[in-house]
């Protein structure tokens, strides 16, 4: 788990954001998103980098083999909607299942590196005290939510009205 450290002011501007966060990353010469998804404060999944294609994080771990997701916004700051942890966990339990990952496997990217804040202080607080895991195992016992990927005129029309609320 990673947050992207932007405290946003509004949901609307999530959208603008991660092709913001895209585009600085691709300036740090990687080749994508660092991150595989984003989860923005209303539970919507973007999908970032290929799930195929390991991860980057400007810290000294080695992230090969790990699933990264990042919450958007600057948790250190902020207190996490209940809507987007729900959303991150629907997000972890698919991936545990798909790639039959334990749940108690899950961490805060400062677990790797400790040199990091990241994912800031609201977000480790439900890694650190088990809530987000137990969520996990309780999506995974409801039957998880498949990913699907949504890249048509509906999307854009979903990202349109989101980002006409900014
Ligand atoms: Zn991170």
């Amino acid at each position: 788990m990673h947050h992207t450290a932007a405290f946003l002011k509004s949901p609307g501007r999530a959208p603008a954001r991660a092709r913001q966060h895209q585009k600085f990353h691709l300036s740090k010469g990687w080749p994508d998103l660092a991150y595989h998804f984003l989860v923005d404060s209303l539970g919507n999944v973007y999908e970032g980098r290929p799930i195929d294609a390991v991860g980057d994080t400007a810290t000294s771990y080695d992230p090969t083999g790990h699933f990264l997701i990042a919450a958007e916004g600057s948790f250190s700051e902020q207190g996490l909607p209940a809507i987007q942890l729900a959303g991150m966990a629907e997000l972890l339990a698919w991936a545990a299942v798909t790639y039959n990952v334990d749940p108690s496997q899950m961490r805060g990217h400062k677990d790797w590196a400790p040199e990091t804040s990241c994912p800031g202080n609201a977000v480790y607080a439900v890694i650190a005290d088990g809530t987000l895991e137990s969520m996990m195992r309780d999506a995974i016992a409801r039957g998880v939510k498949q990913v699907r990927v949504v890249c048509t005129d509906a999307a854009k029309q979903y990202v349109k009205d989101l980002e006409a609320t900014a």
